[in-house]
């Protein structure tokens, strides 16, 4: 009979564990000793798992060439045509893998494409103005990844003279860059054996190896490259990389996976278990903070009538240095945004950008709501159009950005010029072309 697990980890009898065919009740022809592996390792004795070393004993050699081999084959019929495949540039291939995180291909290729166009070698991206990348950036979100990115390129520039480094030493020392960037850059375009292990790559190793070890913790994640790495045959971790993240990302899908059109269906022991959508066993990270803001949309008058003023973000933290509608927290004494709670909001909303940013502005009726998740933090906000009524101690400027901003306390009023120039986060393009600010 087939063992029922309900995700969770829990202790395995010495010798008792062997996964089976749900229909010919035989087992599978390998098992597991992954886990007796990384025993020998002492960063992986550090791990804070409850998964003991009779878990899982591996013919690992059987399971590599299974996997690996039909992997492969498997690729090489059905890869997609992606842009970033057509190239072993290691500069395109490091872009592509960093507007690849957190963001889905079919986003990434407009944005891809625009890039490195814009900025086509490591020099052009190293030499450009700050602006100019996030701008190139602005609505792929997570925007320290540009800003990492460039720091990194202008390192490469002048400590590589411009060739991306191909050790894994040198390219982990680079701004921004982890063990997953460095991977698919040596791999992809050196074809070095180095793993490239995200969420994807360990969801299918989970189920494929019926790991319940838990993959938000960073000891699981080492001893998943490990065994990435051992499974990337001789010669070929350009392709074996690239075709275990394509599984991941086209066969073996986090809900439903195609398992009927998988390519290692035949071994997968997450399937003979019957556990497939209790893996990978991740503990959920804490929910982002909600926070409650007012936002302000002043409309300017006389020569800038038909721009709207915004403000700089300081130097240091949360979406340094993009600009943005002037917005305020709002206390926790507002339980709820809507009209039983404009009136507290505008208030608000007047006094705190008066006294933090001697911003004096009349709200005058709220104009819509809009939303925006961080990793920690999600915006809930309510845009309140308001009367501009002056700025103290210093004037708006006109067409040009004001200086360093390093408190925050830089305002432009943005017409069409200062959109195509500047850098606004998603929530904010969102809101201005809603107001039918922003045309493009
Ligand atoms: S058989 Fe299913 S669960 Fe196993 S690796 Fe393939 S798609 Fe993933």
């Amino acid at each position: 009979m087939t063992d029922q697990h309900d995700g969770v980890d829990k202790p395995v009898q010495p010798g008792g564990y062997f996964p089976r065919c749900q229909h010919t009740k035989t087992y599978a022809p390998f098992t597991r000793k992954l886990l007796a592996d990384q025993q020998q390792d002492q960063s992986y004795q550090k791990r804070d798992t409850t998964a003991t070393k009779e878990e899982i004993r591996v013919d690992t050699t059987e399971a590599k060439q299974y996997f690996s081999k039909h992997l492969l084959d498997w690729y090489n019929v059905h890869k997609r045509d992606l842009p970033w495949r057509r190239s072993r540039n290691p500069y395109y291939i490091w872009i592509s893998e960093v507007m690849l995180q957190q963001t889905r291909v079919e986003t990434v290729i407009p944005y891809f494409h625009r890039f490195v166009e814009k900025f086509p070698s490591v020099e052009a991206l190293a030499d450009a103005p700050e602006e100019e990348v996030l701008k190139a950036w602005e609505g792929l979100g997570y925007y320290s990844r540009a800003r990492n990115l460039q720091a990194a390129v202008r390192e490469v520039k002048e400590v590589y003279g411009g060739r991306v480094p191909d050790t894994q030493e040198e390219i982990s020392s680079l701004k921004g860059v982890g063990p997953y960037t460095a991977g698919a850059v040596l791999s992809i375009a050196y074809n070095k054996p180095e793993p490239a292990v995200d969420g994807n790559v360990m969801r299918v190793l989970s189920r494929y190896f019926l790991l319940r070890d838990d993959i938000a913790k960073p000891a699981t994640r080492i001893g998943m490259e490990r065994l990435a790495k051992e499974l990337i045959p001789e010669g070929e971790a350009r392709d074996f990389n690239q075709a275990l993240m394509e599984l991941g990302a086209t066969v073996c899908t986090p809900k439903s996976p195609h398992c009927l059109t998988c390519p290692v269906i035949e071994h997968c022991a997450g399937r003979m278990e019957g556990a497939v959508d209790a893996l990978p066993v991740k503990t959920k990270a804490k929910p982002p903070r909600p926070e409650k803001r007012a936002v302000a949309f002043i409309e300017g008058a006389g020569e800038n009538a038909g721009k709207v003023l915004a403000r700089q973000r300081p130097k240091e933290g949360l979406l340094a240095r993009m600009w943005e509608l002037p917005h305020v927290l709002l206390p926790e004494t507002i339980a709820a945004l809507g009209p039983e709670s404009d009136e507290a909001a505008m208030r608000c909303l007047s006094e705190s950008l008066a006294s933090e940013h001697g911003l004096e502005v009349e709200p005058l009726a709220p104009m819509m709501d809009a939303e925006h998740t961080f990793s920690h933090i999600h915006w809930q906000m309510r845009v309140y159009r308001c009367r501009f009524a002056g700025l103290a101690g210093r004037a708006a400027e006109n067409g040009s950005a004001a200086g360093d901003s390093d408190d925050g306390n830089v305002f432009l009023w943005f017409g069409e010029r200062e959109l195509e120039q500047y850098a606004l986060p998603n929530v904010f393009v969102k809101i201005l072309k809603q107001a039918g600010s922003y045309r493009s």
